[in-house]
């Protein structure tokens, strides 16, 4: 059965333990979050999660929206949900307090919303994209835009959308053709389609606000061409309140594999009205610092389904009988052993553990920078937080999304047939995870953002954010015999990650075909040695802590630990290989020949 109760022993020792959350509290704005208030905001949202969230996610998977003369329903119990998550606070959480909302560091809202993601990925779907709006127009509104969007999204009463994607662009959004004609009042006219907009109609909240790229008549072609807009589906009057429909409309909403709770529409933009958000012909700039947010976001949906499966997984492993353990009979008075005796159901067990509770103080790794990048006290500081954060998104989002989708897949393995078949709900993991790799800017673009713009970029100064910290460790940490097997093996995978920067960047300088045939290796390497460097801090903390360790939970830690470091990071010397030996096959076969077997 699906099962879902927070992990927050670990993400309490994610956030305090392993990266000092609680000094966070000494960042100005951040005073109110102490310990106390981190717990309680911690156990409020888990207890939203299990009570309210986790029990409609089944059944809205079953439901789906449902979509009848341009409205869009959203399955049973949805808005009576969303009006609780609203009611308490849980829209408002991570936004300024001058807009209403509480303010919470980066971290403690990352956590929040990987218990959301776990509990009901699809319901996530609606605030998450509120979010995404709010943090474009607060990067580049204007005051007045501010001063009346902000408050709605961080009360929950409107809601936002991302509107990029249009039939003929997804990836390229230098081919967007949305058009925005000026008008002498100022706004502008929009007109045209776009698709896959995720929360773009619903009935959970009073107006949803678009956030549109489109083009002006004097645009460059291009992507230097696009600006950005904000066009609401009620044009709001003087007072804030709701006022005249505009024109954007829902077509349809899309038939999907997963997250079918959540409404992915066509919108139609039919002369709507809107605004310009930033500078003219400069949205793609808009966009991507929101973006890379969102990215950060995407991934930790993929960590919520990789633990939500993990769980899932280990209780059925517990439970189901079926043969007897190689060794002899663990329960000799039980017809048949559990399935966790047998070492391969272990295994299976012990890679989703591993990667999601390495990808979780990854996560943590990355959020606590954010805090720190917006508030830490020097320029110097904020750099370097901000260097490691642009140089890991492309971690998180590919890896978090990754493993979300290969846990549930091993979470499905582990019920066999019944895994398979829906009753169990572990299937809607597997699907609900899919889009985790697509969206946001696909996985295979994610791998050609970190070749082609997060390692170069300023001779390699994000990269020195990474490396140098875990180069350091291995210095530090090198002569300490507990923790000898660990950076042995930690060592050896960033050796072979420096080894592979240095061929994929000697080889790309001539040849860009080599390093966008590397990159989606390279990016794996990259986050094997990630999650090998949180596994390996995790360990060392956990070897500081042994003499108090009531529940176990250090020793689970360092066990963890070793079969990461043993059973999971050496999967790095076959990325290496098929890194080194270079993109020429790829490119070599001619590309008729890719149907050869199936002609006559
Ligand atoms: C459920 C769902 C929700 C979505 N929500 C939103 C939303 O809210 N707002 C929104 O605007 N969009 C949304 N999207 C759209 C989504 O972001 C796009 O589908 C995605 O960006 C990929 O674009 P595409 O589908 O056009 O694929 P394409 O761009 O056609 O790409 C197809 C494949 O080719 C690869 N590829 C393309 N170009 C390159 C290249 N230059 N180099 C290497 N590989 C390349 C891609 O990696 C991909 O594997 C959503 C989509 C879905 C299915």
């Amino acid at each position: 059965m699906a099962v879902y109760t927070a992990p927050l022993r670990d993400m309490k020792f994610v956030y305090r333990e392993l990266f000092n959350g609680d000094d966070l509290q000494k960042l100005p704005g951040y005073g109110d979050f102490s310990p106390d208030v981190v717990d309680a905001v911690l156990e409020e949202a888990a207890k939203i999660s299990q009570e309210v969230l986790f029990p409609i996610n089944r059944s809205g998977d079953e439901e789906g929206c449902t979509f009848e003369n341009g409205v869009v329903r959203t399955p049973k119990g949805f808005k009576d949900a969303y009006d609780q998550f609203t009611a308490g606070g849980w829209t408002g959480l991570g936004a300024h307090q001058e807009y209403g909302g509480q303010g919470a560091p980066k971290a403690l809202n990352m956590l929040v919303e990987e218990m959301i993601c776990s509990a009901n990925m699809s319901f996530g779907m609606y605030p998450g994209l509120t979010h995404g709006a709010y943090n474009a127009l607060k990067l580049y509104g204007t005051e007045d835009q501010k001063q009346l969007y902000l408050p709605k999204f961080a009360d929950g009463s409107w809601s936002g959308t991302m509107c990029l994607t249009e039939p003929q662009c997804g990836t390229d959004l230098g081919l967007v053709r949305t058009k925005a004609d000026p008008q002498a009042d100022g706004s502008y006219n929009l007109t045209g389609t776009k698709i896959f907009i995720s929360a773009g109609e619903h009935d959970l909240t009073q107006n949803i606000v678009h956030l549109v790229l489109a083009r002006l008549p004097d645009a460059p072609p291009g992507i230097k061409g696009i600006s950005l807009f904000i066009c609401p589906k009620f044009l709001p009057k003087a007072d804030g309140s709701v006022g005249p429909r505009n024109g954007a409309s829902c077509g349809s909403i899309e038939h999907k594999m997963g997250i079918k709770a959540s409404a992915t529409c066509v919108i139609n933009f039919d002369n709507a009205k809107g605004w310009l958000v930033g500078e003219k012909h400069k949205g793609m700039r808009a966009m991507f610092a929101m973006m890379n947010t969102a990215r950060l976001g995407v991934g930790v949906q993929g960590l919520g389904l990789s633990e939500a499966a993990y769980q899932g997984g280990l209780l059925y492993a517990r439970e189901r009988l079926q043969g007897r353990a190689l060794k002899g009979a663990k329960f000799p008075e039980k017809p048949a052993d559990p399935l966790i005796v047998h070492p391969d159901v272990r295994k299976n067990l012990l890679t989703m553990k591993a990667l999601t509770e390495g990808m979780r103080a990854l996560v943590m790794w990355v959020s606590t920078s954010q805090d720190l990048a917006e508030k830490a006290a020097t320029e110097e500081e904020r750099t370097r937080h901000d260097d490691l954060i642009q140089f890991l998104t492309p971690v998180v989002k590919a890896f978090g999304t990754d493993i979300g989708f290969d846990n549930a897949n091993i979470g499905v393995q582990i019920y066999g047939g019944h895994g398979y078949i829906r009753e169990h709900g572990m299937e809607q993991y597997v699907r609900d995870a899919r889009i985790t790799q697509i969206y946001e800017g696909t996985n295979g673009i994610q791998a050609l953002d970190l070749v082609g713009r997060k390692m170069t970029a300023h001779y390699g100064r994000y990269m020195r954010a990474f490396f140098h910290p875990v180069q350091a460790f291995i210095e530090e940490n090198a002569a300490d015999p507990k923790m000898e097997e660990i950076v042995l093996n930690l060592a050896k995978a960033f050796g072979r990650l420096q080894q592979a920067v240095g061929a994929v960047a000697q080889k790309g300088l001539s040849n860009p075909n080599e390093a966008g045939a590397a990159s989606s290796d390279l990016l794996k390497l990259l986050s094997y040695v990630s999650v090998g460097y949180m596994w390996a801090k995790m360990a060392k903390l956990a070897f500081s802590k042994e003499g108090d360790d009531p529940t176990g939970f250090y020793k689970g830690k360092i066990k963890t630990a070793r079969f990461y470091m043993t059973k999971l990071l050496p999967q790095t010397g076959a990325l290496l290989s098929t890194i080194l030996a270079g993109g020429e096959t790829i490119m070599d076969l001619e590309d008729e020949l890719f149907s050869a077997a199936v002609a006559a």
